[in-house]
């Protein structure tokens, strides 16, 4: 096929391999060929590679998580406030990026991750974020597509958080006493709050447990595959939960509507 190039570029640190040595130097186990530059049938072709990859970036954080793997947190950008710090961007080039700075500041003021933390680095695909609080936009212009949080993250500013790329994986250590996820979807500890659904989460259909009492903002933001969402009779949704709620579009006639979701609805 046209002498396309495969290269083998590790997808953390960026190292490229002539031959695959399977674990790169960095730690990162499953390095893979992949083509550098595509056409869609060549997309469609390295499709289950790829998602492969995803998966062991996916390992691989939650390895370093764990403190399996060492890896330096990420240098932060810090701004202190009257009653909070903010952190307002993570300064990483690799494919992971840590913020973590419950490990760093101890003057007992809470830290927010805020609008944009990881904008442009375009490398970086997955994020664990230990924060006490975040903004929703945290992941404006980002690439992020894995998100684990940790045991210190306590609450989303807005409820909800928006995904700009969509997510594949989202996870929580299981000692977070406010969150929890359950295969890529994520709730409060006690199941009455649904807060964020992984936009390429597989499935065409998804049940909303009986227990959740509220959708939280950008909840069901645009999933990629999903067409029939289940949901108890009586639940509340959250302005922005299902759509944007001051999104518009124009019909066939030319009159600005309200955008709709793309999935049907279904209370049961
Ligand atoms: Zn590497």
């Amino acid at each position: 096929m046209f002498g396309m190039k495969e290269v083998c570029e590790c997808p953390i640190c960026g190292k490229e391999y002539d031959t695959n040595p399977g674990t790169c130097s960095c730690g990162f186990e499953g390095l893979v060929f992949l083509p550098c530059y595509t056409t869609d049938a060549v997309r469609e072709k390295y499709e289950g590679k790829r998602k492969e990859m995803t998966f062991r970036i996916y390992k691989f954080a939650k390895q370093v998580y764990y403190g399996e793997k060492p890896y330096e947190s990420s240098s932060l950008v810090t701004y202190e406030r009257e009653n909070r710090i903010d952190v307002d961007e993570a300064l990483e080039r690799r494919g992971l990026a840590v913020v973590d700075p419950a490990r760093q500041q101890k003057n007992g003021l809470p830290t927010v991750a805020v609008e944009g933390l990881l904008a442009m680095r375009s490398n970086v695909r997955a994020l664990i974020l230990n924060t006490d609080e975040a903004e929703y936009s945290v992941l404006d212009e980002s690439g992020v597509e894995i998100l684990l949080l940790g045991a210190h993250f306590k609450r989303f500013c807005d409820g909800g958080l928006l995904q700009y790329r969509a997510l594949r994986y989202l996870w929580v250590d299981g000692k977070n006493r406010h969150f929890m996820a359950d295969d890529n979807v994520l709730f409060s500890k006690d199941r009455t709050k649904l807060h964020l659904y992984a936009r390429s989460r597989p499935g065409e259909e998804y049940r909303v447990p009986p227990c959740v009492k509220i959708l939280e903002p950008y909840s069901f933001f645009m999933p990629h595959f999903l067409k029939k969402l289940y949901l108890p009779k009586g639940i509340r949704i959250a302005q922005n939960a299902l759509t944007i709620h001051n999104a518009y579009t124009k019909n066939d006639n030319g009159e600005l509507v309200k955008v709709q979701p793309d999935f049907e609805v279904v209370y049961y």
